[in-house]
């Protein structure tokens, strides 16, 4: 039989570093990374046919599992159909209307391949529409890996961030401010001091790149006042988010909090294509009408709308816009982490957990992080040989202890059980 040592081998010799992307090597945490060669509900096979509960979802988008009859049944239909026009298609329409019927902020959506390209377009977008340049974004929080998103904090409050990349000149990320996630003084002060030439900033609310970590009310609040003062665009990054936390997403969670609050703009991903290349941005009819053809922001996409990956998108929205589904989905991801949080204290390893809809988070911590630099002060050695250790028990968590973990509607209690059966063995063995 194949093995995942063979082909890690294989594949290094033609893939940089054997994986077309960087989290899926397995570099955080060490070790052979599995090659999956299929998927059933909750769980995922490798190349040694050992089976895994899995917690990653193809990072977010299998919020129904893998292989749900329906969406497999409209993507079989899809496919025979064609593959892609680049013509418009009546799916795109839908898939728009059934965005927008979801999320109030969202008036018109484009559609394109990739949270990148979403996160990307929309940021051009903000710029186009508000004639300025800088950008703020804050340290801990991804937005796909575009030129001018690659940056972390400068040295001094309020700097220019740094290029996180080679290959990013500095000249590219001059405009781009990197902030304190959770910092409402560090905000403030940035506004008074540069407010009016900001284009717009970029937040995932409840932050899924540093494993998970919820924007304070307080912070959100004064985030909207000053952008909606200085004239920037809040761009919610709901990439992840989108149709995971709850079916309007992280923003529908602060305006049960922050009554009439809403972003500007919103990017989405993930979910939105059930599993295939799918991302959109949207926001109000008035900003997103800047966009070529009809406005001079230009943005396009031989494949964007692709009728595969909507049909996938759609039956996928059909069946998560049932009504109970982010109920039950909520449970279970509750009783998830209660899991792993019980195991803890079974074995007296302190860890504590956070999570919405069906988004996690766990922290070998006492308390829970606010920013970036809180989470990297977690214990990410015990992390390791927990996620190593559950591993080799048949769970598969995010390989990196900075990745939110999912849970999708095919998981069942007995999975959730076992899961922390695994977690109570691993922190004990
Ligand atoms: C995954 C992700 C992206 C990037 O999406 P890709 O499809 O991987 O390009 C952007 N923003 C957030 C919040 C994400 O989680």
């Amino acid at each position: 039989m194949t093995t995942n040592e063979q082909l890690f081998a294989r594949a290094q010799a033609v893939i940089p570093g054997g994986v077309n992307s960087p989290v899926r090597a397995f570099r955080a945490v060490g070790g052979t990374p599995r090659f999956i060669s299929r998927a059933h509900g909750a769980y995922i096979w490798d190349a040694e046919d050992k089976r895994y509960i899995d917690y990653i979802g193809s990072w977010g988008p299998m919020i129904l599992g893998h292989g749900h009859p329906a969406v497999l049944e409209a993507v079989q239909k899809a496919l025979l159909e064609g593959f892609s026009y680049g013509a418009p298609t009546a799916r795109e329409i839908e898939l728009a209307e059934a965005i927008i019927a979801q999320v109030p902020s969202v008036e018109q959506v484009r559609l394109v391949s990739s949270g990148t390209e979403a996160g990307m377009s929309a940021l051009r977008l903000a710029r186009g529409v508000t004639g300025r340049s800088k950008i703020v974004k804050f340290e801990g929080c991804y937005h796909g890996h575009a030129d001018a998103l690659l940056v972390k904090a400068g040295s001094g409050l309020a700097t220019f961030g740094h290029p996180t990349s080679a290959g990013v000149p500095a000249e590219v990320v001059q405009h781009t401010l990197v902030l304190e996630y959770n910092n409402v003084e560090q905000l403030e002060e940035t506004f008074a001091a540069q407010g009016d030439e900001i284009a717009c900033v970029m937040l995932e609310a409840i932050a899924g790149n540093m494993n998970f970590v919820r924007a304070s009310v307080p912070f959100v609040t004064k985030l909207r006042e000053l952008c909606s003062k200085h004239g920037a665009l809040l761009i919610f990054d709901e990439v992840m988010t989108g149709f995971r936390v709850a079916l309007g997403g992280a923003q529908s969670v602060y305006a049960k909090l922050i009554p009439g609050f809403k972003p500007d703009m919103s990017v989405f991903g993930k979910v939105i294509g059930g599993g295939m290349p799918l991302a959109a941005f949207g926001g109000s009819r008035e900003v997103m009408k800047q966009l070529a053809p009809l406005g001079p922001v230009y943005q396009a996409g031989t494949l964007s709308g692709n009728p595969v990956a909507t049909a996938c998108g759609l039956a996928t929205l059909a069946e998560i816009t049932k009504p109970g589904f982010y109920e039950a989905l909520a449970a279970k991801t509750q009783k998830m982490v209660q899991g792993i949080a019980e195991a803890g204290r079974e074995a007296g390893v302190p860890i504590v957990t956070d999570c919405e809809g069906g988004m996690f988070g766990f922290f070998f911590a006492n308390a829970l992080p606010h920013n970036y630099n809180e989470v990297m002060a977690t214990d990410k050695e015990r992390f390791n040989r927990f996620f190593h250790g559950m591993l080799d028990r048949g769970v598969y968590l995010a390989p990196a202890m900075y990745e939110a973990g999912f849970v999708s509607a095919a998981h069942t209690d007995a999975d959730l059980a076992a899961t922390k059966a695994a977690a109570l063995e691993a922190l004990r063995g």
